[in-house]
């Protein structure tokens, strides 16, 4: 299961109800800033995420309405919150951009506050950890080195309570030895397979997300089958060709996409101040019924074809 928290949801300018580019994807400890737009800070404490563990920063380009965040949020850092350690993921034009405002603003010759670590990425996998990867893949927009993520769930054998109940396999260490794929010696002996008492292999949870993107053709293979595919609508169809100019996408454009791609789930986000919310959603529900557009704050859980939209508590 991935959460997913939007903090920022405007496109280029902030409105009075939307923060610029923001998302914080969870999974178990893990979290994951995507993009880190100006105010995004202010944000997270909203949101009651607070700063804990916020150790690992995706961007997916470099355009300024989705960095300039980082430099306040390096601010606090310095006098603040501590955290031991930053990694800030991007294309190799956007770290230039970041590695200008961090160190010729923020820094100016200072240490970072944290041991900070810009990672250049590339198409392919760029974390891999616990039960689950991101994969990076370009994308086209204006400028070069553009990424969205995919956070893919590895593939899972369920456990099969009523088999083991058939073995007759006690509670305890056993089982939980064999949902990891260990054979087992039980204390009567008998050595028990994980094929015995394990289903047959099920995918994992897929969510796809990307930022700021004007072509969707490329993005089919990636987006096939996706639990939730969250993208940008920046503009509606009647503006299609504004859309096309800046390299946005309209809200039609992207449930084209997630219709042709066959996703569960579709969130738009990147919202511009130019039209009301619910013109957006229904341009995209005419063609995607599924598909919510996402306000600041919103969280939602993904699962294996869903995607509950969630009440967060807030964390101390
Ligand atoms: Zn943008
Ligand atoms: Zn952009």
């Amino acid at each position: 299961m991935f959460e997913i928290v939007f903090l920022g949801t405007s496109a280029s300018a902030p409105s009075v109800h939307r923060g610029l580019s923001a998302q914080v994807v969870m999974h178990d400890e893990y979290r994951f800033l995507i993009d880190c737009g100006e105010g995004t800070q202010r944000q997270i404490l909203q949101s009651g995420i607070g700063f804990k563990r916020l150790n690992r920063v995706l961007i997916t380009h470099g355009h300024l309405d989705h960095i300039l965040g980082l430099a306040g949020l390096l601010s606090t850092f310095m006098r603040w919150e501590t955290i031991e350690k930053l990694e800030i993921y991007g294309g190799q034009w956007a770290l230039e951009r970041v590695h200008d405002l961090i160190y010729g603003i923020v820094l100016r010759g200072a240490k970072p506050p944290m041991d900070l670590q810009l990672l250049q990425i590339q198409a392919g996998t760029i974390f891999a950890e616990g039960d689950f990867s991101i994969t990076a893949f370009p994308v086209w927009h204006r400028g070069p080195d553009c990424f969205g993520f995919l956070f893919e769930e590895k593939p899972r054998r369920p456990f099969l309570p009523k088999q083991a109940e058939a073995l007759n396999i006690p509670m305890g260490p056993w089982r939980r030895d064999l949902v990891d794929g260990k054979p087992v010696t039980l204390p009567d002996g008998r050595t028990i397979h994980p094929e015995q008492v394990l289903g047959p292999e099920r995918p994992g949870t897929r969510l796809v997300h990307i930022g700021d993107v004007g072509r969707t053709d490329e993005l089919m293979e990636v987006c096939r089958g996706a639990d939730t595919l969250i993208i940008e609508a920046t503009y509606l169809q009647e503006e299609a060709e504004m859309a096309e100019r800046f390299a946005h996408l309209t809200a039609r454009q992207a449930a084209e996409l997630a219709l042709r791609a066959g996703v569960s789930h579709l969130i738009l986000t990147h919202i511009s101040r130019r039209y009301r919310e619910r013109d957006v959603l229904s341009e995209a529900q005419a063609v995607f019924p599924n598909t919510f557009v996402a306000r600041d704050f919103d969280a939602f859980q993904i699962h294996r074809g869903e995607c509950v939209k969630v009440q967060r508590e807030a964390e101390a």
